[in-house]
């Protein structure tokens, strides 16, 4: 296995990061690009062994990182941040070659929010009060004390963007980190080791471990030397990350995925609600936030999927890094294989495909409108992570609200309507973390973020990050200060 490979340019070490060293396994796995299925490389394959002693690092490294002061913790997150602006075009080629995501939006949106995402914790770290008051003369100090090594696990549709999401919080609130990246999307986890070591994070401040979830993630879920576990993706692994971290009760996070719905009332601005609808394709419809039940009100219907057929018709499929390509592959065959079988079996079951229905080229699908599709349809109630959406109409706002609400998700919802009071009844009613109202993905760090129901546990962003990456004290003191009584 070669130590480092080259992609578009930019060398990327294949093997792990672990205390401040790159570590090869003996075995590995092959990380292909989708944009072709040509072989990127052989990445370092992790097993409990590289869990054990990359938590161990963690563990050495947590004392020294959790007594460094607040402002130099912040500083060396903004040099983090120096640091991935200086290379945005070398990120934003590398996550491309390898998740296949579009490279103008990597350039121009992901990898920017990716060094904010350092900014922005590091600044929120240095702006967390210690809170005191007073009950019966006696101080109560509460402080955030930072909670131990913790286990980042994250999904290959935006594999930086999410796993710096939980990186850069968990090191501002002074812990020590093992990432766990997908196995379909591993190099820019590597690159970002590079970048925090240049920036002077210490040695097993930060570590990466790569593999099949499989294999390495039950050591480092169930290790009880983890303080805190993070982790985006599917809901199946969900379940085992629980079942496994019950052992030492460890806290977890727990960002899943999603049926979210789009309401478009009749006295929405329709250009705006088909623009809205259109835009879920983005990310070839691998966003877990995407609303892809489109629930149009009946008035509306045949005009509504009049615009959307011809503002679809003017995508761009392709290579996503042509700049004027808007939907690219998706991420591996088995996932395109999942997309096909699930509108198979809709279209089996009597639904009608307004456009697409089908594979396109290689790992590309067509960008898919079903309608005619039952409630209690599989197509209705499962997570396709493909660009595949339904139609369904409603009477009335009462119809619209129960069939939002009517999956086992909650991560999101948008809503399009011209009338605010609607807006207001409507948005009380639903059940999801966040809720957009004639707009969508609009996303500032400050505000809580997460799923209901099946769609998460837990919040983060802002405050809410420090509650999950801090253990909360309450100091008491007795009136008179330090004399025992
Ligand atoms: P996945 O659950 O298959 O894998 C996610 C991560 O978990 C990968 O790193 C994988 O290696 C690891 N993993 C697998 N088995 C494991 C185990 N037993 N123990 C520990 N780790 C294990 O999910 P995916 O297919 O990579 O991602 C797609 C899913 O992620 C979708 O459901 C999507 O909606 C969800 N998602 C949610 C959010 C959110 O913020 N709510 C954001 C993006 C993606």
């Amino acid at each position: 296995m070669a130590d480092k490979i080259v992609v578009g340019g930019v060398s990327v070490d294949t093997r792990h990061w672990i205390g401040g060293e790159r570590v090869a396994s003996d075995e590995t796995f092959t990380d292909a690009s989708p944009i072709d299925g040509s072989v990127i490389g052989e990445i370092s394959r992790g097993g409990p062994a590289e869990a054990r002693a990359a938590v161990a690092a963690a563990r050495d490294a947590f004392p020294s990182w959790a007594a460094t002061p607040r402002a130099e913790r912040a500083r060396i997150l903004h040099a983090i941040a120096d640091g991935v602006e200086k290379r945005i075009e070398e990120l934003a080629i590398v996550e491309t070659t390898d998740n296949g995501a579009l490279l103008r939006s990597h350039r121009r949106g992901v990898m920017p929010r990716v060094a904010h995402n350092f900014r922005f914790f590091a600044d929120w770290l240095l702006k967390l009060g210690h809170e005191d008051f007073e009950t019966r003369g006696h101080n109560n100090h509460v402080s955030w004390d930072p909670a131990g090594p913790c286990v980042l696990i994250t999904p290959w549709n935006a594999p930086l963007m999410l796993a710096t999401w939980k990186v850069a919080p968990a090191l501002a609130a002074g812990n020590t980190v093992v990432l766990k990246p997908a196995e379909w999307s591993p190099l820019t986890a590597s690159l970002l080791a590079d970048i925090a070591a240049e920036a002077g994070l210490p040695a097993g401040v930060l570590n990466v471990v790569q593999g099949y979830g499989s294999e390495i993630g039950d050591a480092l879920t169930s290790h009880p030397d983890v303080r805190r576990i993070s982790f985006t993706g599917s809901v199946p692994t969900a379940r085992r990350i629980a079942a496994s971290a019950a052992a030492n009760l460890t806290p977890l996070s727990l960002e899943l995925g999603g049926k979210s719905p789009l309401l478009v009332f009749a006295d929405a601005d329709l250009d705006l609600a088909v623009e809205l609808a259109v835009e879920q394709y983005d990310n070839a419809g691998q966003v877990c936030l995407a609303a892809t039940r489109i629930l149009v009100e009946e008035s509306i219907a045949t005009e509504f999927t009049r615009r959307f057929e011809e503002k679809a018709a003017a995508l761009t499929q392709g290579d996503p890094r042509d700049e004027a390509t808007d939907i690219g592959p998706n991420i591996h065959p088995r996932q395109l294989q999942k997309i096909d079988g699930f509108v198979r079996r809709a279209i089996e079951g009597g639904a009608r495909a307004v456009i697409g229905g089908h594979p396109g080229d290689g790992q590309y699908y067509a960008p898919t409108l079903l309608t005619e599709v039952a409630q209690d349809s599989e197509i209705v109630q499962e997570e396709v992570f493909g660009p595949v959406l339904t139609l369904q109409t409603f009477a009335d706002e009462d119809e619209a609200v129960r069939l939002a609400n009517d999956t086992r998700f909650g991560l999101a919802a948008t809503v399009a309507t011209g009338d605010p009071e609607r807006a207001e009844r409507v948005t009380a009613q639903l059940v999801a973390g966040t809720v957009w109202v004639n707009c969508f993905f609009v996303r500032d760090l400050q505000a809580p973020f997460g799923g209901s129901r099946h769609s998460g546990v837990g919040r983060e962003g802002g405050t809410w990050s420090f509650d999950f990456y801090c253990d909360l004290k309450n100091t008491v003191t007795a009136p008179g200060g330090w004399k025992s009584h």
